[in-house]
């Protein structure tokens, strides 16, 4: 029988940390899920090295909740310290979630590699993620036409959607509808794909809806005086009245409105005491929670309370 997770949870920075961990404390079953090849991308990428860590971090005091030791110390003790935590804990790296959706009582979670279920859900991916961008230079003449996700797409365009993950397919389903869809991927084949997206995709190719430029590359991206137009290895070139990057790195916003989370106006997501968001079972933790601000102690404590209503809810 397929298997269902008490509590999936996606990003491994100290808000994802501190909710898989807590959950496996509490005998939960867990899954954790980071995009990069290790936990804790923001501190490696963003602490210089040797950085002193305050546990409370510009003067935010922190009680700490739950298991995670966590004392004033270095990036280097502080990494050490979450290597040790997540020891037995089902964690996969070099695994970004794409989506998560609530389908009945349970979420599936979708990444590039499959799909996983849970009963629960918990996002921490927070607020320094950026989408990826193509190799080659984006002409500034067109940058207003270029896009990292599909929300200025309108009725009626001709648009280029580059990208060979369920998000690029997705977009080109749901935009081609309304508008001439070219779906551009390098490769000649969509192995990272979901099988719904597929059958979509290639009913879609059929009906004439979505022409497949498929194990072609783009070599550049110029302009025809307004409009973006793409070079491609085959030798062709076709000019578009957008083009559509998805090609990874999902912006944590984007990420947010495809898992259909209501943000309030500060682009905060709307959640209760316990950091559950509108969609029940599915919460947030950590650095998403907050306008500015937030703290290592404060995501691991995210992750404590976050697991206690979890087992309320799920009577464990
Ligand atoms: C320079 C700097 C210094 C700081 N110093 C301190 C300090 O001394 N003390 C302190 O308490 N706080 C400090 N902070 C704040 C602290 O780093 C943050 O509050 C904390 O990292 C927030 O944790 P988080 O889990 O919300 O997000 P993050 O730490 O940003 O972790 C998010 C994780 O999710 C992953 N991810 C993103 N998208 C996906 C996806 N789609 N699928 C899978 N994984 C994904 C990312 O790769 C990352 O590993 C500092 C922050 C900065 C920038």
């Amino acid at each position: 029988m397929e298997k269902i997770y008490d509590i999936a949870v996606i990003g491994a920075g100290p808000g994802g940390i501190g909710t898989a961990v807590e959950a496996a404390k509490a005998g939960l079953s867990v899954v954790l899920f980071e995009k990069t090849d290790k936990h804790s991308a923001t501190l490696r990428e963003y602490y210089k090295d040797g950085k002193r860590v305050d546990k409370d971090y510009k003067g935010q005091k922190v009680d700490l909740k739950g298991h995670i030791p966590l004392v004033d110390g270095t990036k280097e003790t502080t990494l050490e310290l979450f290597d040790k935590v997540l020891e037995g804990i089902e964690f996969h790296t070099s695994t970004e979630v794409e989506k998560v959706a609530k389908v009945g009582d349970v979420f599936v979670i979708s990444t590039g590699k499959g799909e996983t279920k849970a009963r629960a859900c918990a996002i921490a991916i927070g607020k320094m993620g950026k989408p990826n961008k193509p190799s080659y230079s984006l002409p500034i003449s067109v940058r207003a036409r270029t896009h990292f996700n599909a929300q200025s797409c309108t009725k009626g365009e001709n648009l280029l959607i580059v990208g060979g993950g369920n998000s690029a397919v997705e977009y080109a389903i749901a935009l081609c509808e309304d508008n001439k869809v070219t779906l551009n991927y390098r490769k000649a084949v969509f192995t990272r794909i979901n099988e719904t997206n597929q059958q979509e995709l290639d009913k879609c190719v059929s009906a004439g809806k979505i022409t497949l430029k498929a194990g072609i590359d783009i070599t550049e991206l110029g302009d025809d005086g307004a409009l973006p137009q793409a070079h491609f290895t085959d030798g062709s070139t076709g000019t578009f009245d957008r083009v559509v990057y998805a090609i990874g790195g999902i912006a944590p916003v984007d990420f947010l409105h495809k898992c259909g989370i209501t943000l309030d106006d500060n682009k905060v997501p709307v959640t209760d005491a316990n950091h559950q968001s509108n969609i029940a079972g599915l919460y947030i933790a950590g650095d998403l929670l907050y306008k500015n601000g937030g703290s290592i102690g404060f995501s691991l404590n995210h992750g404590f309370e976050i697991v206690q209503d979890v087992r309320k809810t799920l009577g464990k």
